[in-house]
């Protein structure tokens, strides 16, 4: 029951969480090339540990503790956590794609600011 970043990422990025992390199940980090294009950050769920660290470290609520607790607004990023692998281009525009069109489907939700679009989500 793998962590979810979900929407407030976008437009942040800002790694809080990658500083936190203890097992670096979160990508890409800076020093990754995706780093630059990558729309969000995305965790590995086979990799988090469910520490919880990274929650109270994001600036702006995007990270859930698990599917089951991600919003159904967010509903297809947790399919875009799971596919992204840093090096992996197919993987990476794969999720790119699924974040591209969330963003897409969403345009309530991307035009408010990143901090408050947590509250914004509803269930
Ligand atoms: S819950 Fe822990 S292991 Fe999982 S992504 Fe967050 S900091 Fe990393
Ligand atoms: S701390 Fe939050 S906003 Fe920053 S990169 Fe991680 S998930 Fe994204």
């Amino acid at each position: 029951m793998a962590f979810v970043i979900t929407d407030p990422c976008i437009n942040t990025k800002d790694t809080a969480c990658v500083d936190v992390c203890p097992v670096d199940c979160i990508h890409p980090r800076k020093d990754e090339p995706e780093f630059e294009t990558a729309t969000m950050l995305y965790i590995h769920p086979e990799e988090c540990i469910d520490c919880g660290a990274c929650v109270p470290a994001c600036p702006v609520a995007a990270i859930y503790d698990g599917p089951d607790s991600t919003p159904k607004s967010q509903g297809s990023l947790i399919e875009a956590n799971a596919i992204f692998r840093a090096g992996e281009p197919d993987t990476v525009a794969k999720a790119e794609a699924i974040v591209q069109s969330h963003v897409a489907a969403h345009p309530d939700l991307m035009a408010i600011a990143p901090e408050q679009r947590a509250a914004a989500h509803g269930k």
